[in-house]
């Protein structure tokens, strides 16, 4: 089984540190996404992995071997780029079996290959086509099927869906999972959709500057953010998140005169409560104005003044609110995130 280790990696440019001690384990079998913004380092951890770029320093393990320093094709993987990088003048299935060409593999066993990876992808009435008589969706399938013929026991994925519309996304994204499970592959997926992230992953590892922010289940990220930039980063719209100040009876909204929200001190802290978590009502805890009202259908997002903070707070379906109305609102203790305002991480 091939599972992928990878420790204290590092990866430089001159003085720049794209990739600074990344550490992580994907298990056998299972699908770990690196989720970030733009520029956190996502792509150059997944080209560390393949070898299309040479760690500064650190070690990645496949299958319990260490391939820190062996070139792309001895390291036993396929990867899947968002370019899907076809060759135009091939056919389909020329393209998806041109990997297995090159390595030599006879003829009959490339026909047996090809043969699979087109019953699960749909794709065996396209097959004398070339990639500019494919749609968007279809050139994307023919990426994967190269990925599937392979064989290889790891499948490395380079936000292979963002040149999608968000209908196909969605359908690649369950057909991919599916793949993955089935065919039991060890998958690390690249992506900066955090939607995407919680709906594909067994692992999300949210990285931020190069570094790890947070390693965790989608629901452990979702549920127990680490830092307050894990908690803006999952959630639409994101976690609200408010400054604290000290009260007489405890933490309290700052600028707000109570009530005490937390226990002890506020200075510093941040609370952090989701806009889903969030009931209002005419009276309620927390005294707030109404704002503004985005109206969605299923649902709306109304800004509410608290002092002078605004937070978000999620309705559901018809408008019971105006701009304007003071209101009151009120979560569950548990719907509370406390994390402090200077390192970001969040407090216990
Ligand atoms: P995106 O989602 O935009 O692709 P990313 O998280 O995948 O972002 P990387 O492509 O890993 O980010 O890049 C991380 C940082 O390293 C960026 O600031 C980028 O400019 C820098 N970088 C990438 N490749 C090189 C290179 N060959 N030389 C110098 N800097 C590089």
């Amino acid at each position: 089984m091939s599972g992928i280790e990878i420790a204290s990696l590092n990866k430089s440019w001159a003085t720049f540190n794209a990739v600074q001690d990344v550490s992580f384990t994907v298990e056998a079998g299972t699908l770990t996404v690196l989720l970030g913004p733009s520029g956190c380092g996502k792509s150059t951890t997944l080209r560390l992995i393949a070898g299309l770029e040479g760690a500064t320093s650190g070690a990645i393990r496949i299958g319990g071997r260490d391939v820190t320093n062996e070139p792309p094709a001895r390291r036993d993987l396929a990867m899947v780029f968002q370019s899907y990088a076809l060759f135009p003048h091939l056919s389909v299935a020329e393209n998806i079996v041109f990997g297995l060409k090159v390595r030599k593999v006879p003829a009959a066993e490339r026909a047996r290959r090809l043969q699979r990876a087109v019953d699960i992808l749909g794709l065996s009435h396209l097959l004398d086509r070339k990639p500019s008589q494919l749609s968007g969706g279809q050139q994307q399938r023919v990426a994967l099927g190269r990925a599937i013929v392979a064989e290889a026991p790891v499948c490395l994925m380079d936000e292979p869906l963002s040149n999608l519309d968000a209908q196909l996304r969605h359908e690649m994204r369950k057909e991919i999972r599916s793949i993955q499970k089935s065919l039991g592959m060890t998958m690390v997926y690249v992506t900066h959709d955090q939607i995407e992230a919680m709906s594909l992953a067994d692992q999300v590892i949210l990285m931020r500057n190069g570094r790890i922010e947070q390693k965790a289940t989608p629901s452990e990220l979702y549920l127990r953010p680490a830092t307050s930039f894990a908690a803006r980063f999952i959630g639409t719209p994101p976690m609200n998140l408010v400054e604290l100040a000290d009260g007489a009876d405890g933490a309290v909204v700052k600028g707000t005169n109570g009530p005490a929200l937390v226990e002890g001190r506020g200075a510093g802290l941040l609370l952090g409560v989701r806009p889903e978590e969030i009931r209002i009502a005419s009276t309620g805890i927390v005294p707030a104005i109404v704002q503004s009202i985005d109206y969605h259908g299923a649902d709306s997002i109304l800004e509410c003044l608290v002092g002078d903070q605004l937070l978000q707070v999620r309705v559901e379906g018809v408008r019971r609110h105006a701009v304007g109305d003071p209101v009151g609102l009120e979560w569950k203790p548990e719907a509370m995130h406390v994390f402090d305002r200077e390192t970001t991480r969040r407090v216990e």
